[in-house]
């Protein structure tokens, strides 16, 4: 759960027993979901966690006698490359009287329709139905789905109205959170909102140390950043904001195996100061940008590191961030950095990435042209990006990339080509290559309820850009199938969590997730988008105060 960059969890204090359904269940249950019996489990599952645990530098181990499973949902190399389950990991181990045990998705589980084996416990080869607790954090809208597979594969039901006494408790929480968390309702009995560094030690002692499930969740339930959507409904309790000193999040274990392998992850600052319209880490988000002081970042990076990365919603924006950059490379590690804003891309930020390892310079140009840009107020101008591919040169980098969104409201044929024939020109400059992915509206922005613009024409305007370049850039683009079930999953309720978990059942394929979208009246080529514009400025005023409805404060 409360994984998060910019919403991490931390320790309180916590003196607690458990009643740990290992050791509770089996003998004396008359629910016959529970297993008594371990799963098989395959040789080379056992390998593989065996090696990856070899391969595991800081890990703490810890004995206590309450143990919870913290779950993440996508496979291990994923899991161990947030920062904010690693945060968590450490907050939980942490705690007096309590310890966790990671469970991720089994490898290849995030595939569409890929079945996974009953999962288990990396420190323990533990069942994840053996757990009374579960902590689980969810990043997006489509882990939702390994959710329930994890779940399911545990003989346990992923709807929380159909879990039973003994079974576990599931909490969530994450980044997820910031956007739209109702979804998840429909999976988990309690959701911690936003930053959970200072109610992750209350909400753990709640839930190991209570008798019945009632009782916790009425505790839960006063908490105040917690969720209980059998007991709040769809009404949102504020979202938790630590205080300043509880920062940086940072790294606790180290791995070869994860995205990026065996590099030291710190946060540098947490939100952003800017406004784009569609960004859920926007300025009004839990008080804009949050700094770490540089001393502080050079300080807790440990000698053994080899790599770092500097993590934040808008890491760039920092204001000695250049001389983040250098200290590090002057200290022979390489760095890596979590986004780069094109207007911070002057030439002495530029050469100081270059001496740090970086190879490739990426940004965001975020819409396909300049009048879809303002649209959605990102600061990036063609001179940025101009200069930004010039620099790159200068300095020897092999490629820009840049990555943007297509599909946003009022997009014409004419901003695709404009896009192509821009991008055609950075690339007389130094190889370009482009990441898109399609538009989907999120809760809490003020781009809230603008609908997706349908899967054929995000297909029809990928093509349209393919052809308007003719291989001058290298094009890779997210489905736009899968955009649209988390569009639906975005801007849905309850009632999409649960035909998501129909889907799953189904297969999980996507025909699976459209006929069980369909039947609450979505289609991937709904209607409304034509209609749809960028919203103009008098507008976008009333659109800054857009938010989900929110309990009111007590
Ligand atoms: S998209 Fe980036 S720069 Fe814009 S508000 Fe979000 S975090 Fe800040």
């Amino acid at each position: 759960m409360f994984a998060m960059i910019g919403g991490k969890a931390m320790a309180a204090s916590v003196s607690n027993l458990d009643r740990l359904g290992a050791m509770t269940r089996g003998a004396g249950s008359n629910q016959t979901h529970h297993y008594t019996a371990r799963p098989m489990l395959s040789t080379a599952t056992r390998q593989l966690i065996r090696t990856r645990l070899d391969a595991e530098l800081g890990r703490i181990d810890k004995d206590a006698p309450a143990r919870v499973a913290l779950v993440y949902p996508s496979p291990y190399h994923v899991g161990m490359s947030s920062l904010g389950f690693q945060q968590i990991y450490a907050a939980i181990q942490a705690l007096p009287g309590i310890c966790c045990e990671r469970v991720f998705l089994p490898d290849g589980g995030d595939e569409p329709g890929a079945k996974i084996e009953t999962a288990v416990s990396y420190e323990g080869l533990k069942p994840l139905a053996e757990f009374s607790v579960m902590a689980v954090s969810v990043a997006y809208e489509l882990e939702l789905a390994g959710l329930c597979k994890l779940l399911e594969q545990s003989s346990t039901s992923p709807l929380r109205e159909k879990r039973l006494e003994n079974d576990p408790l599931v909490i969530a929480g994450g980044p997820l959170t910031f956007s739209n968390p109702i979804p998840l309702a429909a999976f988990a009995d309690a959701i911690v909102m936003g930053e959970a560094e200072e109610s992750i030690g209350p909400v753990m002692l709640i839930a190991t140390s209570f008798a019945s499930k009632a009782e916790k969740l009425q505790a839960l339930s006063r908490e105040p950043h917690v969720l209980v959507p059998s007991i709040h409904g769809e009404e949102l309790p504020a979202m938790g904001r630590v205080d300043d000193s509880l920062l940086p999040a940072k790294s606790t274990i180290l791995t070869p195996h994860t995205e990026l392998s065996n590099m030291f992850l710190i946060e540098a600052e947490r939100g952003c100061s800017r406004g784009c319209m569609y960004c859920v880490m926007r300025r009004s988000t839990n008080g804009g940008m949050r700094i770490v002081d540089p001393e502080v970042i050079f300080a807790t990076v440990p000698a053994y590191a080899k790599k770092v990365g500097l993590v934040g919603a808008a890491v760039s924006d920092h204001p000695r961030i250049i001389d983040i950059v250098r200290e590090f490379t002057t200290r022979g590690l390489q760095v890596g950095l979590s986004s780069l804003r094109p207007d911070r891309l002057k030439e002495p930020f530029v050469e100081a990435l270059k001496k740090s390892g970086y190879k490739t310079l990426t940004t965001a140009l975020d819409g396909p042209s300049q009048r879809l840009r303002d649209g959605i107020e990102r600061r990036g101008r063609i001179e940025h990006y101009v200069a930004a591919a010039e620099y790159a040169r200068k300095f020897g980098m092999e490629r820009l990339k840049l990555y943007l969104m297509i599909g946003l409201p009022g997009e014409t044929d004419e901003d695709i080509d404009e896009c192509a024939s821009f991008v055609s020109s950075l690339s007389k400059i130094i190889p370009v290559s482009l990441g898109l992915a399609p538009f989907c509206s999120k809760r809490n922005t003020p781009l809230d309820r603008m609908p997706f613009a349908g899967v054929r024409i995000v297909q029809k305007r990928l093509v349209r850009l393919r052809a308007g370049l003719r291989g001058r850039a290298e094009v890779r683009a997210t489905s736009a199938r899968w955009a649209w079930v988390e569009y639906v999953l975005a801007q849905g309720g309850e009632k999409e969590g649960r035909a998501l978990y129909e889907a799953v059942q189904a297969g999980g394929t996507f025909s699976h997730y459209r006929k069980a979208f369909e039947r609450l009246g979505f289609s991937p080529d709904g209607e409304g988008y034509g209609a749809a514009s960028m919203p103009t400025s008098p507008e976008k005023l009333k659109m800054q105060g857009r938010r989900l409805h929110t309990l009111a404060p007590s």
